[in-house]
């Protein structure tokens, strides 16, 4: 072996133990090795678009590094921090690292990959090996293992460094022959026992690995271990938690075990065994609880007895011990152990087995969540355009048989509510018994609905049976005992209830199906709203959501809208974008041609308003000649695209009296914009750089200096 192929093999090693990346390249970015590569990178770097970025850090590395003579650390455009460590050679360069240590880092890295300029990469192969940080000092700890082994800390010669950067890059980009000399490192030796436990490798690199593997007797727990990590990644997240509670079960003989799951900032038992498995699990901690990250922090678990209830309680109240996974700063899940736990090895075990899985099991829910959203996004643009241009006397049955694809529901049923009389009527229903439901007139929605529309919330239910709910008369030939009842509203306005049952592949409906409808209620309800309005008298029509000169919705109801979709984006890191829009001159348009013709024109503007957008965005008449519109999951560089759409649409179209032209305001939820006074605040403010700038243009609050 020569002494290059001894570093790579000590590289590799090294990278495997730590769970993080070491590519070495040489002073023209061409990469020499590369051990446990984050697969963003990998990504990244071979695309043309994006290589010029990574070109910027990566890239500069070799510079950085041997101009100092010291590892310098940095935060790559991605947002994975990585260290540059000068090679004793001179002739390369090691970037370790490339891991996410902040939650906050790869939050932005998994809304860039769901809505923004990385959605267009398979979520699975870009998150296929993203590294994260399950310890604070992993990085600080390589980068030292790494000086020691194979570094060199050597004063940089003056004029030796040959500039590198985005063009090299981007030219092997263009020329991907020259791409990655010697990347594949040669099948290593078979590694010494503590070696063995590899936490993020490449798939086929495990693979390989595990056949090679030597079968070891002596060591059961490290073989155990291994064959849990090198299955782990093909699993799907919720099978994931299911084999690490299995797995501590078995292993270090556990059997009181649940698991816990972060929702917003509390901890909610998912599943649960043993003594724990019919015991509410109520935790006094959030979790945010520093008490939580110091456990981590300590490298011990977290010990929660419960209060004495009475001070004649002679027995001690039970222990739980909680383990909390955390990476980059932030616990995500935790496994609660109900056992007598006093072996402290065996507690010490149980923490660093965590600690190792933490951040595979990262990858796993992030990239759930991330097909789900994907999932969620397609289906409901899906659902919004298939109702966008429907105003005929069959939106009733067009709009089941949307909600019901969309639910995959076999039957499903709405009923309106009329708040005078306090009585449901049935609009439409599909599947069969529909025309039994649409007939039937005595306390139709007594059983459920009423409930939940009083409530507000939407119920789910996994089996009827279970919760003790007056069971549907026999002849109505439920196939399933699993239902959801969605309470629609607009503002305070109680509308009807969504009811969908039978779900087409038998399995029950849960929390991701009412996040579904979570996403398309909002404009379901004002279709549905406005459809029933049709049908009805003028008598409603103070309460109508519309506004009369252009059809559009009303500043009322965007307001309200404005409140919760801000909610959404906050709670859910969703981007969404607001555009205030101004006629230009339109006082002399009145001036010269009267205000019949100015009211004929902001019509005409109306039109062309609804003519470009999406179902799901919201345009409304703000207020006289201002127009509003709402892009929910819209990024400003997404929104400058539509606003630029809009405005030229209004440029040329062809008004009766002269040109009409208009200008765009542009504000986006982010940290500091997020409550409407502040969103309408930053667009009027953009709105008004596009008259200074000469009207007829569209600017965004967050490129304005200063702001
Ligand atoms: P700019 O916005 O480009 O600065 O000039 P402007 O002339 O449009 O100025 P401003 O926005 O202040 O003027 C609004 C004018 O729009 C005042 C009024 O004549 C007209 N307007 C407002 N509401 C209505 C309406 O409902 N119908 C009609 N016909 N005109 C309206
Ligand atoms: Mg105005
Ligand atoms: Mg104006």
């Amino acid at each position: 072996m020569n002494s290059d192929e001894k570093h790579n093999q000590q590289l590799n090693e090294l990278a495997d133990r730590n769970g993080l990346a070491i590519v070495t390249v040489d002073e023209n970015s061409v990469v020499l090795s590369e051990s446990n590569n984050n697969s963003m990178c990998r990504i990244l770097y071979d695309s043309a678009e994006f290589a010029p970025h990574c070109a910027e850090f990566c890239g500069k590395a070799f510079e950085w590094a041997h101009e100092t003579g010291e590892a310098v650390e940095y935060k790559c455009y991605a947002g994975l921090n990585c260290m540059a460590v000068p090679m004793k050679n001179r002739k390369s360069v090691a970037i370790i690292g490339r891991v996410f240590l902040k939650a906050e880092d790869y939050r932005q890295a998994t809304t860039r990959a769901a809505t923004g300029d990385w959605k267009q990469f398979p979520v699975n192969q870009f998150f296929g090996n993203a590294l994260f940080s399950g310890a604070p000092d992993d990085l600080g700890k390589l980068t030292r293992e790494v000086q020691a082994t194979v570094g060199g800390r050597q004063k940089a010669e003056g004029g030796r460094q040959s500039a590198v950067g985005s063009q090299q890059l981007a030219e092997k980009v263009q020329n991907p022959k020259s791409k990655i000399q010697n990347s594949k490192v040669e099948e290593q030796q078979p590694k010494t026992k503590d070696q063995k436990l590899t936490i993020a490798e490449t798939v086929e690199n495990r693979k390989s690995k595990t056949e090679n593997r030597k079968p070891k007797t002596e060591n059961r727990t490290m073989e155990d271990w291994r064959s849990l990590f090198g299955s782990f990644l093909e699993s799907d997240y919720k099978q994931a938690c299911l084999s690490i509670a299995e797995f501590v079960g078995q292993i270090y003989s556990v059997s009181s075990l649940a698991w816990l799951e972060r929702r917003e900032n509390r901890l909610e038992t998912v599943f649960a065994g043993g003594d724990l498995e019919n015991r509410e699990i109520q935790l006094s901690i959030s979790a945010d609880d520093g008490r939580l990250l110091e456990a981590v922090r300590r490298k011990m678990p977290l010990e929660l007895r419960r209060e004495r209830q009475s001070a004649d309680e002679t027995v001690e109240p039970p222990t739980i011990w909680l383990f909390p996974f955390a990476v980059g700063g932030e616990v995500q899940s935790a496994l609660v152990v109900g056992d007598n736990l006093n072996d402290e090895t065996k507690k010490r075990q149980i923490v660093r087995f965590c600690q190792k899985i933490a951040p595979q099991l990262e990858i796993l829910r992030l990239r759930e969540q991330l097909s789900r959203r994907s999932l969620v996004e397609r289906a409901v643009e899906k659902f919004n355009d298939s109702l966008k241009n429907i105003d005929s006397e069959d939106f009733w049955s067009h709009l089941m048989n949307a909600s019901a694809e969309l639910m995959r529901a076999e039957r499903s049923s709405l009923l309106i509510f009329d708040e005078k009389s306090e009585n449901f009527t049935a609009k439409a229903a599909t599947g069969i018994k529909a025309d039994f439901i649409k007939r039937e007139k005595e306390n139709l929605g007594g059983r459920v609905a009423k409930n939940v529309l009083s409530g507000g919330k939407a119920v789910v239910v996994a089996d009827v049976n279970k919760i003790g709910l007056q069971s549907a008369p026999p002849d109505w030939l439920y196939k399933s005992a699993s239902f959801i009842s969605y309470p629609i509203s607009i503002g305070t306005r109680k509308i009807g209830v969504l009811n969908l049952t039978d779900k087409a592949d038998g399995k029950s409906y849960d929390d991701a199906d009412v996040k579904l409808l979570d996403a398309v209620m909002p404009s379901l309800a004002v279709m549905i709203d406005r459809a029933d309005l049709k049908h009805q008298a003028g008598e409603f029509k103070q309460l109508s959501v519309t506004d009369a000169l252009t059809g559009l919705l009303n500043r009322r109801y965007l307001e309200e809208r404005l409140i919760e979709e801000i909610k959404r984006s906050n709670r859910h890191g969703f981007p969404m974008s607001f555009l205030m829009i101004d006629v230009d001159e339109f006082k002399s348009y009145n001036d010269n041609f009267g205000h019949t013709e100015g009211d004929k024109a902001l019509q005409m503007v109306g039109g062309c308003l609804k003519e470009t957008l999406r179902g799901a965005d919201v345009a409304a008449r703000y207020g006289g000649e201002e127009f509003s519109i709402l892009l929910p999951q819209t990024n400003s560089a997404e929104a400058e695209v539509i606003a630029e759409r809009v405005r030229e649409r209004v440029e040329m179209r062809c008004f009766p009296n002269r040109q009409i032209t208009i200008s765009i305001g542009i504000a986006s939820c982010s940290l500091s914009l997020n409550s409407p006074r502040d969103l309408i605040s930053a667009a009027d403010k953009a709105l008004y750089e596009a008259k200074r700038k000469g009207r007829n243009n569209v600017q965004v609050y967050e490129n304005l200096q200063n702001n």
